[in-house]
């Protein structure tokens, strides 16, 4: 279409046609006047005739001459048409701030080795390293989006020279690479350069004076024509890689289809999570606290479990990580501790439940008023609930986690740090945060019986407990030894198997009734 405008004249070629056949008119009549054509009277017999055949001539001068400079022209712009396209299209290609090729390339690139390789394969492999950056996020943050680029093309540079000659490297999105290499068919070839890649990637690149450190993992995948569509093969990649950062970061994995099969089944998970959540199939379970040493119940830790339609009953470990991830954990939340208010609210009236709250949840604005607007709905007195709190939740924001538990505190509910032991274990938080309780983790409380060393920690956060006014629970008692043991050094109470498991509402109800379980007014130490 375009070319078809271009080649038909416009009205400044029309004008300038015109011009050059006016100039032509003038030539002849300025040979007219000074009789430059009488020597044609020879040849064309009558005068009028030579002058009208110079007339002609002329004109057809300017003609002829205003068409090869259209010619001329119109052969220019397309060669610069030509050349902007060829341009544009190289430019399509390639990421701007490293040079180097970027995805749509890399795709071309990967199917055209592909078409060539059939004929001569021979034992060799084509795979492909997809290679995503660790700590890079910081780099910019830290330093600034230059600094960020300029780790970026280093890289890049970096990258290009560890490859095997005749790899073709790419760069992806943001902080990801992916190379095509063709190896030889020893598995080990693969892990060579893998390492060859995280090495290079490693090392610190200078920078106006700092010397910025990045990591890499890699995810590695077959590229071959029996592995698929070149994004079946990216996809693969990038599973590997997503299982090497899962892994620890900083190493490569080579996919396997089991990758695709687990993120399908989290995927599925999270589905029916959800519709759990809905359909109430998520209950508390609660699991006894007693005194020590008298072993009388005071109370009940609330754990989830999902009565699953199709797989029986699932821990807490199996979905609760999901449902922080995805945050559904506020929904279960709310549904676990309704129900658990409901339970409980009938049982004898000291008897405490203490609920797991997640470190998520203190992000969420209106916690407090959400655990009081369930009080308030079941009638459940806010004097008989705990929570648990893990280090976690204070150190993704302590003032957030502060403020929560300020206002439960004012309502009367009691506060736990939970798996004391395990995480930070920081007398900072301690310090900070006022706690009425302090969960030893069960680790330790196992490790009791065994005479293992960490049992002088136990007796060192009882102690510390002790002189800071707060009672501790030892979780995870499983022996007569164990529970010997902390009620010696002056734990307040205990929990773990050896005085019951896990059970719903009507086996706690049948243990009660059956005088199974020994509820006495807990002795609550004064803070
Ligand atoms: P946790 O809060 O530290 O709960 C104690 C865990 O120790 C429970 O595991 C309990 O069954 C287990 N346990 C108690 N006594 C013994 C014992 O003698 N031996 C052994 N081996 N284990 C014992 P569970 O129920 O699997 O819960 C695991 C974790 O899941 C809990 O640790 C808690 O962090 C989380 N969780 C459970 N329910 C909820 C919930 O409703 N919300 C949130 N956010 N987290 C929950
Ligand atoms: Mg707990
Ligand atoms: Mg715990």
């Amino acid at each position: 279409m375009a070319d078809r405008k271009r080649a038909s004249w416009g009205s400044g070629e029309l004008y300038d046609l015109l011009c050059l056949m006016m100039l032509g008119c003038c030539v002849w009549l300025l040979g007219v006047q000074l009789g430059a054509f009488r020597w044609l009277d020879a040849l064309i017999i009558g005068h009028q005739l030579s002058d009208l055949f110079m007339l002609g001539f002329f004109m057809g001068l300017g003609a002829f001459v205003a068409s090869v400079s259209k010619s001329v022209r119109l052969r220019r712009a397309i060669r610069e048409r030509d050349t902007a396209e060829a341009q544009a299209s190289e430019a399509a290609r390639h990421d701007p701030l490293t040079g180097l090729s970027n995805r749509r390339r890399f795709i071309e690139s990967l199917e055209a080795r592909r078409r060539s390789r059939s004929a001569a394969a021979g034992g060799s492999r084509l795979s492909v390293f997809l290679i995503d950056l660790d700590r890079f996020k910081p780099v910019n943050e830290l330093y600034g989006r230059e600094a960020g680029n300029a780790v970026l093309c280093a890289v890049g540079e970096r990258l290009e020279r560890a490859l095997p000659s005749g790899s073709s490297l790419a760069r992806l999105d943001g902080d990801e690479f992916i190379a095509l290499v063709e190896t030889g068919s020893d598995g080990e070839a693969l892990a060579r350069i893998a390492q060859g890649l995280i090495a290079a990637v490693s090392a610190p690149v200078s920078w106006q004076g700092h010397e910025i450190k990045v990591g890499a993992t890699v995810g590695i995948a077959d590229a071959g024509r029996e592995a698929g569509s070149a994004d079946a093969v990216l996809h693969a990649a990038d599973l590997a890689m997503g299982q090497g950062k899962r892994d620890g970061r900083g190493t490569y994995r080579v996919f396997e289809t089991a990758m695709d099969e687990r993120l399908k089944a989290r995927a599925r998970l999270e589905t029916d999570l959800r519709v759990a959540i809905d359909q109430g199939q998520i209950e508390p379970f609660y699991q006894p606290v007693v005194a020590l040493p008298g072993q009388a119940v005071t109370g009940f830790e609330v754990l989830a479990r999902w009565r699953h339609p199709e797989r029986g009953l699932l821990a807490p470990a199996v979905f609760i990580p999901v449902a922080e991830e995805t945050g559904m954990i506020g929904d279960l939340s709310t549904l676990i501790l309704r129900r658990a208010c409901l339970d409980a609210r009938d049982w004898p009236n000291h008897l405490q439940l203490a609920v797991n709250i997640a470190p998520q949840q203190f992000q969420e604005v209106g916690l407090a008023e959400r655990i009081t607007a369930i009080l308030t709905e079941t009638g459940f007195p806010a004097e008989r609930l705990e929570v648990e709190i893990t280090e976690t939740a204070i150190v993704q924001d302590m003032e957030a986690t502060r403020a929560t538990l300020t206002k439960l505190q004012s309502l009367g509910v009691r506060v736990a740090l939970d798996d004391f032991g395990t995480g930070y274990s920081s007398l900072y938080h301690l310090r900070e945060l006022r706690f009425d309780k302090l969960k030893i983790d069960r680790s330790y409380v196992n490790s009791i019986a065994q005479g293992d060393d960490r049992a002088k920690l136990v007796d060192a956060i009882i102690k510390l407990g002790n002189s800071l006014g707060l009672v501790t629970t030892a979780e995870g008692i499983e022996c007569e030894t164990s529970l010997d043991w902390l009620s010696n050094q002056g734990c307040d109470y205990g929990q773990g198997y050896l005085f019951g498991r896990p059970m719903p509402k009507a086996e706690v109800e049948r243990q009660f009734s059956e005088g199974l379980l020994r509820p006495s007014v807990p002795a609550v130490k004064a803070a």
